[in-house]
């Protein structure tokens, strides 16, 4: 897709740093990496995000995730790793190619996600789940 950067990276059109790719997927360092081994786990076709994907690339980004995963842990031995993986610009996407960051995490490395927790009573999640239920495909 014209006017996407990450399309670039896969095309080669502008230069990027790989560690693996495969049929469907590609891993990269994040340019804005904010501890050493901060990777960005893609996938090749322009699919904008977790909606775009068919469960063929879905298991497949995944896969490569872990596989991406286990390199971190065993080439940097962090203290722990997040995924991170937004969609939309309210959930903190800015750029709009799927994309899953696996971020080598140390306890002071300054990384925070805040997380007002509800805790809503037991009845609230029964219905929210009830919604979810009735609208899986
Ligand atoms: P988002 O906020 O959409 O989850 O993350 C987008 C990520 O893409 C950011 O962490 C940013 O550093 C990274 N990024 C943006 N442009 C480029 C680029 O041209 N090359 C690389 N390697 N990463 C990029
Ligand atoms: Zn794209």
């Amino acid at each position: 897709m014209s006017d996407c950067v990450f399309c670039e990276i896969v095309a080669g059109q502008i230069p990027s740093t790989r560690v693996y790719e495969d049929e469907s997927t590609l891993v990269f360092m994040d340019i804005g990496e904010v501890n050493p081994g901060h990777v960005l786990v893609t996938v090749k076709a322009h699919v904008e995000n977790i909606f775009g994907l068919n469960d063929t690339l879905a298991a497949a980004v995944f896969r490569t995730a872990a596989r991406a995963a286990r390199a971190v842990q065993k080439a940097y031995a962090p203290e722990g790793v997040t995924l991170y993986q937004a969609n939309g610009a309210a959930a903190g996407q800015t750029v709009f190619h799927f994309h899953l960051h696996l971020v080598p995490r140390y306890a002071q490395d300054g990384m925070h996600l805040t997380w007002p927790a509800k805790n809503p009573p037991r009845e609230q999640l029964e219905a929210n789940a009830a919604r979810l239920r009735a609208a899986l495909d």
